[in-house]
C-alpha cells in the first residue's frame, strides 16, 4: 500500500513538473495564465481573521465586549500574544500543501506575501530580538531543512529585518500533529522541545513562528521550553489558524 502511494505521488510530482515546464506562467493553484506562481485571485481567496480577537491567544471572540477568551482567563499562556492573519482552509490550505507535501519551496515568497504584509502593518505587536521557527516533526526524525515554519521565519525576517535563530529542537521523535486528535496532540508534543544556544536568548524578547496553530499544543510546549531556558518575553506569529481552537483542554 505504502509502495503504491509513493508511486502515485511520484507520478503526480512528475506531471506537475512537466506542467511547469510547458506552462511556466500558470498559477500553481488555479492553472490560469497570470505570469505569477500564485495569482492575485487565489491570494485574495485566503480568508482573513477579523476582530474582535482575544488579546492574548488571538482567537476570534463572539462577544465584542470581552477582551480575553475563557481559555486564557482559566490558563494564561506563557506567551504574551499570538496572532495569525488567515484561517487554515480553502486556497490557503491548498497553497500550504504545495510547500509541505509537494516540496514546491520556490513558492514560499508568493504564498507568504500576505502574511508579511500583515506582519509589517502590525509589527508593533511583535517586538523581538530573534525570530525562532517551530521545528517540524520531520526534524525529530532526521536533519532536514526547509520546513514551512523555517520558510515563514525567513520571509518574516526579510520583511522585518529581525534575524532568525534556529535554537529549538526535539528531545525525542514526534508524530505529525495533523494525524492526531486534540488529546493526542497535547500528549505527542509534551516536553518534546529543547533549546540550544540558550545564552543568546536568555533575558531576550523573541518571536516564535509556525505555519498553523490548531490546538495550540506545539506553540505552548515550545513556549515552555523557551521560558525554562530564560527567555523573558515570547510573542507568537502563525501564518494560519483553524477555527474553534480548543487551546487549553488537555494541558
Ligand atoms: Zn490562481
Ligand atoms: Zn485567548
Amino acid at each position: 500500500m505504502a509502495g503504491k502511494r509513493k508511486k502515485e505521488i511520484t507520478v503526480v510530482g512528475l506531471f506537475d513538473n512537466l506542467l511547469e515546464l510547458i506552462f511556466p506562467n500558470h498559477c500553481r493553484l488555479c492553472d490560469s495564465e497570470t505570469g505569477e506562481p500564485i495569482c492575485r485571485k487565489c491570494l485574495n481567496e485566503f480568508n482573513p481573521i477579523f476582530p474582535p480577537l482575544c488579546k492574548i491567544c488571538g482567537n476570534p471572540l463572539r462577544d465584542s465586549g470581552m477582551e480575553i477568551c475563557q481559555d486564557c482567563i482559566l490558563n494564561k499562556p506563557r506567551y504574551i500574544l499570538c496572532r495569525s492573519p488567515f484561517y487554515y482552509n480553502g486556497k490557503l490550505k491548498e497553497a500550504l500543501a504545495l510547500l509541505k507535501f509537494k516540496n514546491k519551496i520556490d513558492l514560499f515568497p508568493a504564498i507568504f506575501k500576505g502574511a508579511c504584509e500583515y506582519f509589517r502593518e502590525n509589527e508593533f505587536l511583535f517586538p523581538a530580538k530573534y525570530i525562532i521557527p517551530v521545528p517540524s516533526h520531520r526534524q525529530s526524525y532526521a536533519k532536514v531543512n526547509n520546513s514551512t515554519s523555517q520558510l515563514l521565519a525567513q520571509a518574516v525576517s526579510q520583511a522585518s529585518e529581525i534575524p532568525v535563530l534556529e535554537c529549538l529542537s526535539h528531545t525525542r521523535k514526534i508524530e505529525p500533529q495533523h494525524k492526531l486528535n486534540s488529546k493526542q496532540r497535547w500528549e505527542n508534543v509534551k516536553k518534546a522541545f529543547k533549546v540550544e544556544r540558550s545564552d543568546e536568548i536568555k533575558g531576550r524578547t523573541i518571536l516564535l513562528v509556525d505555519d498553523i496553530i490548531t490546538t495550540g499544543a506545539t506553540v505552548s510546549e515550545c513556549s515552555r521550553a523557551l521560558s525554562e531556558a530564560g527567555v523573558a518575553k515570547i510573542h507568537v506569529f502563525t501564518f494560519s489558524r483553524t477555527a474553534g481552537l480548543e487551546r487549553k483542554k488537555y494541558e
